[in-house]
């Protein structure tokens, strides 16, 4: 059943391994031979063994990442190539039609790959972030997280699967601009009830009570314009050691969440500094430019699913026998990932850009040195490396490199 289609896939799939152990290897070697010594611009602020924890720490997860690889094409070609696929239809069809055929299909191939994700879950965590003193999540915990998920997946992923497939077969030959309206309005109202209804279900927020801290973040945001309907602590460090803030919602739920991790180990105006970078990215509307940006993307891609839908050759070239519009939807976004790997630096490169524009921000509403002083901290608490491989940062980081994005702040 192999036709040209397949060969494409088959070489882009090639192609993307080819690259993801490549840049791994180069990461790995680059960070072990910069292990021995912390880089000039950071000798007086990191000790020699906190680099060298970030080194290690760096190198195991890259390591692990090549076997999380391997696990993802064995399942991507046991689907397509291997059959998977064309059982699970033959399974159900047998037994169910029209939407409940759909929803159960759809449902299979989402726990078998969560099935199969599940021990590189628990190595990662249990194994890799416990090795490295982050973990603090329990058992008890990672189990009633699964849950919760697989809840909420079910709860919020069945009436969404019933409304794609009753617009794909409903529709017409337009049906993907009707799925694409559907999408879209379903992710804003995601956004705004993710603040105040999903978030809750895995952590705790509190309101932030440390007065100093308070009188301080206040008045950052009258200086900055901002108005929020409120400041919140998060308890990650149910979790993780690793601290973070960030902003969630849209309007008047708006919300600044801090992790609590991060507010033990800041001092005030580094906090304030952090808060300010976040500030930078509402203002030039970042998250904004990054939701329009998702958007066009998928709205392209539904076209494109619109055309080979049709097309058998789609489909047999995927070792699927007879196509209909689950099979499609299915096999597009099984397959779709490995050709839109190559936009991967571009999507890095414009979220670094957002990073120099967010810190240029910090820099004038707060202070630059500040920012730097949390940064170092971050990147210490975190063991993030400090001498990543360029090209695999190019390639890969959201954010641009420690060294680089601290010269940038001491010379704004
Ligand atoms: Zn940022």
């Amino acid at each position: 059943m192999l036709n040209t289609f397949s060969f494409a896939f088959l070489a882009a799939l090639l192609l993307m391994c080819a690259l993801r152990l490549w840049l791994a290897q180069r990461q790995i070697s680059h960070v072990i031979a910069h292990r021995g010594r912390v880089p000039a611009g950071f000798a007086d602020r990191i000790e020699l063994d906190a680099h060298q924890k970030a080194a290690d720490y760096t190198v195991a997860r890259t390591r692990f990442d090549t076997v999380g690889l391997a696990v993802e094409v064995a399942v991507l070609l046991a689907f397509t190539f291997g059959g998977g696929l064309q059982t699970l239809h033959e399974f159900w069809s047998g037994r169910l039609d029209g939407l409940t055929y759909g929803v159960a299909l759809i449902f299979s191939v989402a726990l078998v790959s969560a099935v199969v994700d599940l021990p590189l879950a628990l190595y990662r965590q249990f194994v890799i972030e416990a090795n490295f003193d982050f973990n603090r999540m329990t058992l008890k915990i990672f189990i009633s997280d699964l849950l919760k998920q697989a809840a909420l997946g079910i709860v919020i992923g069945t009436p969404v699967l019933l409304a794609v497939l009753w617009l794909m077969d409903r529709m017409g030959d337009l049906w993907w601009l009707h799925v694409w309206l559907f999408w879209c309005a379903f992710n804003l109202l995601l956004l705004f009830i993710y603040p105040t209804w999903i978030a809750p279900l895995f952590n705790k927020f509190v309101p932030l009570d440390d007065a100093q801290l308070k009188m301080r973040v206040e008045a950052l945001l009258v200086r900055c314009g901002f108005t929020s309907s409120g400041l919140f602590v998060m308890d990650g460090s149910r979790r993780s050691r690793h601290g973070n803030a960030y902003f969630t919602g849209f309007g008047k739920t708006k919300r600044i969440v801090f992790f609590d991790t991060l507010l033990s180990r800041l001092r005030p105006v580094e906090v304030e500094a952090v808060l300010a970078h976040e500030l930078g990215h509402f203002k030039h509307r970042h998250v904004l430019k990054r939701i329009g940006m998702l958007f066009a993307m998928s709205l392209g891609f539904l076209a494109l699913l619109g055309q080979l839908i049709d097309a058998e050759w789609f489909f047999n070239g995927l070792g699927v026998a007879a196509g209909n519009t689950v099979l499609g939807l299915l096999l597009f976004f099984l397959v779709g990932p490995v050709f839109t790997f190559l936009l991967t630096p571009l999507l890095s490169l414009l979220s670094r850009r957002d990073e120099f524009q967010a810190d240029r921000y910090a820099a004038a509403h707060a202070s630059a040195g500040d920012l730097v002083s949390a940064l170092v901290k971050l990147y210490e608490d975190n063991a993030a490396t400090l001498t990543p491989d360029p090209l695999h940062s190019l390639f890969y980081d959201s954010h641009p490199p420690a060294a680089l994005r601290i010269a940038h702040l001491q010379s704004a």
